[in-house]
């Protein structure tokens, strides 16, 4: 199915049923009024002259139109391009011309950010960007108005020339380890993903998901959007940017029964203030994952959040995105300190990074993965594309990772960010998990610095408890003596309110390498 044919499906089933809730405008959907509003921005796009294959960006936080935008272009197989909102001019440039964006749907601010400034800033530098169309304004209103006007059976026409293997969708990566490179998918990679996803949530229509997760990134879109959609369930969205309060509170009011999020925002909700004053009991599932998620975190969701069937996903915005997900029914051990096994549909292999050969299980490597999740490539990158992806379209993904006779998979971190201290293989993630037991420590990473002595030594930032006073680099290195090998004891410690983060809540430990040399002199 294509997406559109996909959504029109759940329409047919589940039309009086909730679809969506924007909860700062206090705004509600049902299927069959998401349908209908979908269709009137297809149509309006349309009537605008975007055809099949036209890029159409999308630069706003999560909001409703957000979801519509989705749908519409869907719908009429245009390629959806997804703005990051914390882009600035430079980022905001570089996107719109690198994919050719041809009709851009913006909010017109949101915060400290003047989307609308910032687009009249650039677009003499962007030729191909005919058309602006800010949420909220007379342009907008009159594009759906026209489209509330047009005739759907020219839309079911267009809707029935695409093709399930049509891009649809160009998604750029994080950003974590350099710079965002823009995964091409087809419907057929993302839906599917979605609905597989919300298949081992086991989602129907009476699930209610809560997404504070972005919207322009695959989790929100794909494990969120889709997801939900694909089975009938609602999508909530409690705030346009992610807010513990606003979080707790949406789950709370609107009974939802799954919520997202990436470790960071999970550990913002146990520690706020009034967590203890939300009644969550209507929480059976949810989803981890974007980044490592520390096996206390994921202990408290289930006991503190009652999240007693929420999985953790693997995956990358290359591979739209899951490759590998935890079960409901999998041992609460696997549960908690592994991504679980291998997606239906998806193939995975961990090798060794130097030969290429598969390793042995239990031992570690890069992950590998190739099946109908692998994207079209990188937009207008044909050399990025083939080193990621390799003749026989196995995808490369710079993920460290070992596989047990079982088939469970863990994440023992990135290629990149694996510190080699005289001449030991460390993985940054098992000490970060160790500090994580220190009563005084909130969040913990761990990262090489350069060392005349060791090529690299450890540094650990860790962010404090409240109430927690000081932590001395001399009281975690006592800590740790005696429970983590000598070469793993970090040697510097340093104490920070945040850690450098990208906007999907990913911790940038490229800065913060940076920023530890500036430090340490
Ligand atoms: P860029 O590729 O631009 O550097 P990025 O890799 O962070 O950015 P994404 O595609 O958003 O961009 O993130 C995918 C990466 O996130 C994976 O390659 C992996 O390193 C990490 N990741 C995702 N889920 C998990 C998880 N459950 N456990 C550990 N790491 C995860
Ligand atoms: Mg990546």
């Amino acid at each position: 199915d294509t997406i559109g044919d996909n959504f029109d499906a759940t329409v047919a089933r589940f039309g009086d049923r909730d679809a969506l809730v924007e909860r700062v405008t206090g705004r509600r959907w049902s299927y069959r009024e998401l349908a209908a509003d979908v269709e009137a921005v297809a149509l309006g796009l349309l009537g605008l002259g975007v055809a099949k294959g036209d890029r159409v960006g999308i630069w706003a936080p999560n909001c409703a139109e957000w979801v519509l935008v989705q749908y519409a272009t869907a719908k009429i197989g245009a390629v959806l391009v997804n703005i990051n909102p914390a882009y600035r001019v430079h980022e905001l440039e570089f996107v719109l011309n690198q994919s050719g964006v041809r009709t851009l749907v913006a909010a017109a601010a949101f915060k400290t950010s003047d989307y609308a400034g910032m687009i009249e800033q650039v677009r003499p530098d962007c030729p191909g960007l005919l058309d602006v169309l800010l949420l909220g304004g007379a342009d907008w209103d009159a594009l759906v108005a026209a489209g509330r006007e047009g005739d759907p059976a020219g839309l079911a026409a267009v809707q029935g020339g695409l093709s399930a293997d049509d891009p649809i969708n160009i998604q750029y990566t994080s950003g974590t380890t350099g710079f965002p490179k823009g995964a091409t998918l087809s419907h057929h990679n993302i839906l599917n993903n979605g609905f597989f996803v919300g298949e081992l949530c086991g989602y129907t229509e009476i699930d209610r998901v809560c997404l504070p997760v972005p919207f322009y990134h695959c989790f929100g879109m794909v494990m969120g959007n889709l997801g939900a959609t694909s089975h009938g369930a609602c999508v909530v969205i409690p705030a346009p940017a992610f807010e513990p309060k606003a979080t707790l509170a949406a789950v709370q009011e609107e009974r939802c029964t799954s919520l997202y999020g990436v470790p960071t925002m999970f550990i913002a909700e146990l520690a706020d203030e009034d967590f203890d004053g939300y009644d969550l009991s209507s929480l059976r599932t949810g989803i981890m994952a974007g980044s490592p998620c520390p096996v206390e975190v994921m202990k408290q969701v289930i006991e503190r959040m009652g999240m007693r069937e929420v999985t953790i996903c693997y995956g990358m915005t290359e591979t739209s995105p899951v490759s590998t997900q935890t079960r409901a029914d999998d041992s609460i051990e696997r549960r908690v300190a592994t991504v679980g096994r291998v997606h239906p549909h998806v193939e995975v292999k961990i090798v060794d990074p130097e030969t290429g050969l598969t390793v042995p299980r239990g031992n570690p490597g890069e992950l590998c993965t190739r099946g109908y999740s692998v994207m079209l490539g990188y937009w207008a990158q044909p050399d990025k594309t083939a080193e990621a992806i390799d003749p026989a379209r196995w995808m490369h993904t710079g993920d460290l990772a070992v596989m047990d006779a079982d088939g469970y998979v863990s994440i023992t971190g990135r290629i990149k960010d694996m510190v080699i201290r005289g001449g030991e293989n460390i993985y940054p993630r098992e000490i970060e998990e160790f500090l994580y037991t220190h009563p005084d420590v909130l969040d913990a990473q761990v990262i090489g610095v350069p060392d005349a002595k060791y090529g690299e030594e450890l540094m650990a930032w860790v962010r404090l408890r409240p109430g927690a006073e000081t932590l001395t680099a001399q009281a975690v290195r006592e800590f740790c003596t005696g429970r983590l090998a000598h070469y793993k004891i970090p040697r510097y410690l340093h104490v920070v309110d945040e850690f450098p983060m990208t906007v999907t809540g990913k911790i940038r430990k490229v800065e913060m390498r940076e920023k530890s040399v500036e430090l340490l002199g």
